[in-house]
């Protein structure tokens, strides 16, 4: 580590199980979970089991990692020296089909959250999980978490059940942009529709992979549909998106937005420096080249240092030991992707946070 600190921008607190979010349900729910049989709210793609899933070493004697929060800091924290870190929690909130069920469930893990983690570490900072099955009661809970300033982010899924930039989801936004909060799309799926943009895959590493292009998708969403001339001061940040890809992808997009761009003219600067200027993307699972030259030649073509996060994407494993920071960028580089970036993205990050990451007293 060639950096004072770090802030890791992607960890994943682990529900170890339904019971645990029960005290935080309202009554008729937790009857209903109790009535129901209802055993864990998990997609089937993603099965706790995978290696991709838990670091082996990481597990408990239940197979599951993350569950706890001293372990977080003893595995997450203390390792990797982080000054904060953000937990984005993976629940299958999103793919409930009840609009009432998903509120009721996002605000039981946003009070879980509070209470078994952020009051119990104060390096902990928190994604508020919106029921994004109904735009309204995302936006209040959105209000509600805002509150407390431990809440740095709303959490979106790239695969929903329609492109996020539609207008239907414009109050999610201005809600986000009024708390000064930065709109976090993580890796994962409510499965309305496949992960491929040709049908359903096979395999998980099917699955996985795609995950990459349904960025790519929404990121071209939310620019033609206007959402960042809309919301001037929202940021993204794409969660375990890859990184490789965008450079081409921003050609891509560019080229035909000069031939094209009288469909869209709120879009009136190239979309590859107004992607610059207003997304991020959190750095593990890092799937750039492994030399110095090629990782240098790649941040060449992002055409800006800003833009990376450090992220341990914890307790996924994408990295040889406590190796989440990649070799190959240069020191000043480490620097601002481990903690200079993170705290201009993150305006809820504090101040005296700032002072020390910028060398100052
Ligand atoms: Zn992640």
């Amino acid at each position: 580590m060639t950096s004072a600190f770090s802030i890791d921008c992607d960890v994943h607190p682990t529900v170890p199980k339904m019971a645990a979010l029960l005290p935080y349900l309202p009554d008729m729910w937790r009857d209903t979970v109790v009535r129901r049989g209802v055993e864990e709210l998990v997609t089937i793609s993603y099965p706790t089991t995978n290696p991709l899933s838990f670091r082996a070493d990481w597990r408990d004697e239940t197979g599951k990692a993350g569950t706890s929060v001293e372990k977080l800091a003893a595995e997450a924290l203390d390792p990797f020296g982080s000054r904060f870190a953000i937990l984005n929690c993976l629940y299958g909130v999103q793919a409930l089909f009840s609009e009432d069920m998903g509120a009721a469930f996002a605000q039981a893990l946003n009070d879980w959250i509070v209470q078994e983690w952020l009051d119990r570490d104060p390096r902990l900072r928190a994604s508020i999980v919106v029921p994004t099955q109904n735009p309204e009661r995302a936006v209040d809970e959105i209000n509600r978490c805002a509150a407390d300033k431990r809440f740095v982010q709303v959490l979106l899924l790239v695969g929903g059940e329609i492109p996020l930039g539609r207008r239907q989801n414009w109050p999610i936004f201005a809600a986000a942009q009024k708390h000064g909060l930065p709109i976090g799309i993580h890796a994962g799926s409510t499965y309305r529709h496949p992960v491929t943009p040709v049908g359903w895959p096979t395999y998980y590493t099917e699955d996985y992979v795609n995950q990459a292009p349904g960025f790519q998708s929404q990121l071209t969403n939310l620019m033609s549909e206007g959402v960042f001339a809309k919301f001037p001061d929202l940021t993204v940040v794409l969660m375990e998106s890859g990184v490789s890809w965008l450079p081409a992808y921003l050609w891509r997009l560019t080229k035909f937005w000069k031939g094209l761009r009288s469909e869209i003219p709120w879009v009136s600067d190239p979309p590859a420096s107004i992607v610059r200027d207003r997304v991020r993307l959190t750095l593990q699972p890092f799937d750039g080249p492994p030399d110095e030259g090629g990782i240098m030649r790649l941040m060449e073509h992002f055409g800006s240092d800003e833009m990376l996060l450090f992220s341990t994407d914890y307790p996924h494993w994408q990295f040889e030991g406590q190796g989440a920071m990649p070799e190959g960028f240069d020191p000043a580089l480490t620097r601002k992707i481990m903690a200079e970036n993170p705290l201009r993205t993150y305006p809820r990050l504090n101040e005296t946070a700032a002072q020390a990451a910028m060398g100052r007293p």
